[in-house]
C-alpha cells in the first residue's frame, strides 16, 4: 500500500497522512479496526478501467484474485473469497470525483505536467515525514548515508521523485502511446477520494497507471519509484470493512523500459506477472482487514513493500513462518490508523 516506503503500494501514503492528521490536531475520526466474521470473508471486487489502455481480461483477474486469497490465508490465517462484480471506467467516475472534490483535490497536486509544482513546498512536506518517522530515517541512512538531517534526506527523496516523474513523462506503452496521457486519471489523490463515491466494492483492480506527486500524504516508497503507486488503501464509508483497496496492474506490464528498470531489468511473462500481482494485492488486504503497517526490515513479510518494483525478489523472500501476526509492531493488527476524512 501506499503507506510509507519503498515502491508503491501506495497508497499508503496513508501512513504519512494519518500522522499528519494526528500531528496537526485535525478532528478526523479513526476508522475502527474491522470486526471480521468467523469463517469466510467475502470481498467485493470491481474493475475500473481506462478503456484507452490495454486491460487484463477477466480470467486473468480471477487468477490474480485466487493467488491473493492463497497468500492471505498463508500469511494472515484468513479465509477470503473474492466476488468479482461490476466493471466501471475512469471516464464514467472521474467527472463525479471532479465535480464533488476537484477543487479541494487540485490544491494537493504537485502539477509537474504543467511545470506548476512547488518543489520547496514538497521538500517541506517530506521533511516532516522524515523528521517524525524512524523507519524513513533508517531507509535514508541506508540509501543516502550522507544526508544526515531530515531536510537533507527530504531533499534527496524529492530529487528522486521529480527525476522519476520526468522519466514517466517520456515513457510509452509498447504501441507508442504515452503512459501519462490522461491527466487526472493518474493522480493518486483522485484514487484516494474514490471511496467517497460509495460504490459497492472493497477492492478495485485497474489498468490505469497511478503516477503523481502531492503535498498531502507523501509516500517515500512511491517517491523512489518516481511517484508510481501500485496499491492504495483508504477510507471508504460504504465498504464492508471501512476502507477500500485500489490496485493497478500497470507495474507488472512488460515492454515499458521505465518499468523494467525498476524491476531490476526484468520483464515477467503473463502468468508470472499475474501471480506476482496477486501476491502483492494481499499486501493491500493486510492493510484493509487488519490495519497492518510496514515491517520494512523483514523480507519474509508480505507487508514489507517491494523495493522499487522488484516483485520477483520480494515474493521469493516471503515466509509466513518468519513473519507471524504480532511478531513486531507493524505486524500487529491496528498498527496503521486510517481516518474518516477525505485525503486526511
Ligand atoms: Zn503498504
Amino acid at each position: 500500500m501506499r503507506l510509507f516506503f519503498w515502491s508503491a503500494c501506495l497508497t499508503l501514503g496513508l501512513l504519512a497522512g494519518a500522522g499528519t492528521a494526528a500531528a496537526e490536531g485535525t478532528k478526523a475520526t479513526p476508522v475502527p479496526l474491522p470486526i471480521l466474521p468467523q469463517g469466510t470473508i467475502t470481498l467485493r471486487v470491481a474493475t475500473l478501467e481506462n478503456t484507452r489502455l490495454p486491460a487484463w481480461p477477466r480470467p486473468r483477474i480471477e487468477r490474480l484474485l485466487a493467488v491473493t486469497a492463497r497468500i492471505v490465508a498463508d500469511h494472515f490465517g484468513l479465509v477470503v473469497r473474492f466476488e468479482l462484480g461490476p466493471r466501471y471506467s475512469v471516464a464514467d467516475l472521474w467527472p463525479e470525483i471532479e465535480r464533488r472534490f476537484g477543487v479541494r483535490l487540485r490544491h494537493q497536486i504537485f502539477d509537474f505536467r504543467r511545470g506548476r509544482g512547488n518543489p520547496d513546498l514538497l521538500r517541506r512536506v517530506y521533511t516532516k515525514v522524515v523528521a517524525r518517522s524512524e523507519p524513513v530515517r533508517a531507509l535514508l541512512r541506508r540509501l543516502a548515508p550522507d544526508r544526515t538531517t531530515p531536510a537533507d534526506g527530504a531533499a534527496w527523496l524529492v530529487d528522486r521523485h521529480l527525476e522519476g516523474l520526468r522519466s514517466w513523462q517520456e515513457a510509452k506503452w509498447p504501441d507508442g502511446r504515452p503512459v501519462l496521457a490522461d491527466t487526472m486519471a493518474s493522480e493518486w489523490v483522485y484514487w484516494d477520494a474514490l471511496g467517497h463515491l460509495n460504490l459497492p466494492a472493497e477492492v478495485f483492480v485497474t489498468n490505469q497507471p497511478l503516477i503523481s506527486a502531492e503535498y498531502h500524504a507523501p509516500a517515500p516508497h512511491a517517491a523512489l519509484r518516481g511517484g508510481l503507486t501500485v496499491g492504495s488503501t483508504g477510507y471508504a464509508p460504504a465498504s464492508r470493512y471501512g476502507t477500500l483497496s485500489s490496485f493497478s496492474t500497470f507495474a507488472f506490464e512488460p515492454g515499458i523500459p521505465a518499468l523494467t528498470r525498476l524491476r531490476g531489468g526484468r520483464d515477467y511473462g503473463p502468468d508470472e506477472a499475474t501471480d506476482l500481482a496477486g501476491a502483492y494485492l494481499a499486501h493491500e488486504i493486510g492493510h484493509q482487514l487488519l490495519h497492518l503497517g510496514h515491517p520494512f526490515e523483514n523480507p519474509a513479510c508480505v507487508m514489507r513493500p517491494a523495493e522499487e518494483l522488484r516483485f520477483r525478489d520480494w515474493k521469493a523472500g516471503l515466509d509466513p513462518g518468519r513473519c507471524r501476526l504480532g511478531s513486531e509492531p507493524a505486524m500487529t493488527p491496528g498498527a496503521f490508523r486510517f481516518y474518516e476524512s477525505l485525503n486526511q
